[in-house]
């Protein structure tokens, strides 16, 4: 169980470091967003903020304010996903930012199950909605320049003399 756990945040943090990446993509400058789903161990969908198809690939007016039609990441993930032939029931979301309560309705319209996310956005409510409906969420430590770093760190944090302890840190 508790190696399962363990391989399970594996994957966790690496799909959330593929997430980071696919944000790239977005031309936003206030803020990048990426989104992947996956089901089955299989990427089913993925998303970025942005205008719609067809639409200016400007995000932001003259005043630097984003405009109202720019889709969130996750609400791109999902509604590309219902252009295809799969289905995001069951699915898990990897979000580089917690849902907003707008992207937290269609989360749970679209049957997902569970939403990894790593930057806590300003507004919880769109995470308590998640909770509200039994959604499973995961906060994972992964930032933008991620790669090998943050592995590192995390690996360091596990390691028993890093804790104190009962000694053994004074070895000759
Ligand atoms: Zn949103």
């Amino acid at each position: 169980m508790k190696k399962n756990q363990g391989k399970q945040t594996l994957l966790d943090e690496r799909y959330m470091r593929m997430a980071f990446i696919w944000a790239e993509n977005s031309y936003c400058k206030r803020r990048k967003v990426g989104a992947l789903l996956v089901k089955d161990k299989m990427i089913i969908s993925d998303g970025y903020n942005g205008t719609p198809s067809g639409f200016e690939n400007v995000c932001e007016d003259e005043n630097n304010v984003t405009k109202p039609y720019v889709l969130h990441a996750e609400a791109n993930a999902i509604t590309k996903v219902a252009r295809s032939n799969n289905s995001s029931e069951g699915a898990t979301l990897y979000v580089t930012s917690s849902p907003c309560i707008e992207c937290a309705k269609l989360i749970i319209q679209a049957g997902i199950k569970r939403v990894v996310y790593a930057d806590a956005y300003r507004l919880s409510d769109g995470i308590d909605l998640l909770n509200r409906a039994g959604i499973e969420l995961v906060a994972v430590g992964v930032t933008a320049d991620a790669g090998e770093e943050t592995r590192e760190v995390a690996e360091a944090a596990c390691d028993p003399a890093e804790h104190g302890g009962t000694g053994g840190v004074d070895e000759p």
